[in-house]
């Protein structure tokens, strides 16, 4: 009786402190809180954004939010057969007014994470540096049903799920049109938005690599959805 009593007891202080947080933290740093398109990419928030991978109607759910707030457009896909299946993917079309080179298939959570960096800091971050607002993301591809580096034996690519978005450059209202072949180690406002741009991505993505990473990245920024935070 007495060890069922320290159960009960237990579980009504676990419930309190759930109580708790879920009435006093902010959602971005409350864990039972829903995920929010405009929350902050706090440590929370990323393992919400994680979690959304195993929960495909959440994140479907969250990213119909995100298009009625203005932040992205997509259609819902039909799932993929074959080698490198696709779950519930998703192709955008979209992020707010900001346009891309041309729409790419994407998981659901990589669609959301996307989504989350360029209206919460891609489009400030390029406004304040570059004077001028973000119009267009140019970009390589997501989905291919490839290994890494497309070595034979090596493990599959993060884009043979649609979990990773390859940039390759930014435009802007003015007209200036910024590659990251170019523009990386440009020692001026260019250079300045561009890894800016970068550094921006990474608390939104489980792994964000670009030219410093290596040479096979020297013309683009990969942001994928694996590892927790890889940045370099
Ligand atoms: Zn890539």
């Amino acid at each position: 009786m007495a060890k069922a009593g320290g159960v009960v007891a237990g579980v009504g202080v676990a419930a309190l402190i759930a109580y708790s947080l879920y009435n006093w933290l902010p959602a971005w740093y409350n864990p039972f809180a829903p995920l929010s398109p405009d929350d902050p990419p706090t440590m929370v928030t990323r393992y919400k954004l994680r979690q959304m991978a195993n929960e495909p109607q959440a994140c479907l759910a969250i990213l119909r939010q995100a298009s009625d707030k203005g932040m992205i457009s997509f259609r819902e896909q039909n799932n993929v057969a074959g080698k490198c299946p696709l779950d519930a993917p998703v192709r955008v079309t979209q992020f707010g007014d900001v346009r891309l080179s041309s729409s790419f298939l994407a998981s659901c959570p990589l669609a959301l994470s996307s989504a989350m960096y360029v209206q919460q800091r891609a489009k400030p971050v390029a406004a304040s540096i570059m004077k001028s607002e973000l119009t267009r993301i140019d970009h390589l591809g997501s989905y291919a049903c490839r290994n890494i580096y497309n070595r034979p034996g090596a493990r599959l690519s993060e884009h043979a799920t649609a979990d990773a978005l390859d940039i390759s450059g930014f435009r802007f209202a003015n007209g200036q049109h910024i590659t990251v072949l170019k523009g990386w180690n440009e020692q001026n406002a260019r250079g300045e938005t561009l890894r800016a741009l970068f550094d921006q991505s990474c608390p939104f993505f489980g792994n964000s690599l670009g030219p410093d990473y290596n040479a096979a990245h020297a013309n683009h920024f990969h942001l994928g959805m694996r590892g927790f935070g890889i940045c370099r």
